[in-house]
């Protein structure tokens, strides 16, 4: 069931109900791609109807933050729950290493692609690395050559937003690999970046942890309160 958050139309899915969806995408091989949609991704979609198009075009849409949460609430309409794409991703790369499927990573700066594939590879046996490349290169063709050659079952896209929902949206047709968009995902699986620890995750304080770690976030985050303006301004 689809719901629709100010514009966006989220499936309305726990933790392992998107696992299991997600998956069934994995095994069927036709592809497509899945955005988490945190609330930044939300108001983006507001301001850039072609991005909006791009998101809900994904073959599913995730609450990945406990904002889209509150505005859904707000609305009437709630979702059952969070579904972070840093839970969600290491469910469904253990998933696809017991099947020795093989998963290609696209984004962040160069090297730290590499050293995540190598870590992914210790913590899921079985997992195959069918490539990598950093986020930052202005030429495509060789990636585009070597997603086709080796045709991963996942391709994991950490080139932040709005970049990676658009690059899946314009590329879902060369590759039959399910994309996910995964923001810093690769840095924390690289070791360059911890997660936040799970009291501040169950409190739903994941994003203090990261302005914390990084205050250079603050002008992002401090935006984010506008969508419970918004959605108390719909809700009337
Ligand atoms: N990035 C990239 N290419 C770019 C801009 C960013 O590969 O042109 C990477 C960046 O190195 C980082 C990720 O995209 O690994 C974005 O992380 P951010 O923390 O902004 O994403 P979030 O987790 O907040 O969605």
């Amino acid at each position: 069931m689809k719901i629709n958050i100010l514009g966006v139309a989220f499936d309305a899915l726990t933790l392992g109900e998107a696992e299991e969806r997600a998956d069934a995408l994995l095994c069927s091989g036709a592809g497509g791609y899945i955005v988490t949609a945190n609330p930044e991704i939300v108001l983006r979609c507001r301001e850039d109807a072609a991005y909006a198009a791009a998101v809900n075009g994904a073959e599913l849409v995730l609450a990945d933050g406990v904002g889209d949460l509150c505005a859904a609430r707000i609305l009437g309409t709630p979702l059952p729950g969070r579904v972070a794409g840093s839970d969600l991703v290491p469910r469904l790369l253990a998933r696809l290493a017991e099947r020795g499927g093989s998963v290609f990573l696209y984004g962040a700066r160069p090297g730290v692609a590499e050293r995540a594939g190598e870590s992914l590879q210790s913590t899921c046996p079985g997992l195959r690395i069918a490539g990598t490349e950093n986020g930052y290169i202005s030429d495509e063709t060789a990636l585009l050559e070597a997603l086709e050659r080796e045709k991963p079952d996942l391709l994991l896209l950490g080139l932040g937003a709005p970049r990676q929902e658009l690059w899946m949206a314009k590329n879902r047709q060369r590759t039959p690999a399910v994309m996910i968009g995964v923001g810093g995902l690769l840095d924390v699986f690289a070791g360059d970046i911890p997660r936040a620890p799970e009291t501040w995750q169950r409190l739903g304080l994941e994003w203090l942890y990261r302005l914390l770690r990084e205050p250079r976030r603050f002008k992002r985050v401090i935006r984010l309160p506008k969508i419970l303006f918004l959605a108390l301004r719909e809700r009337k």
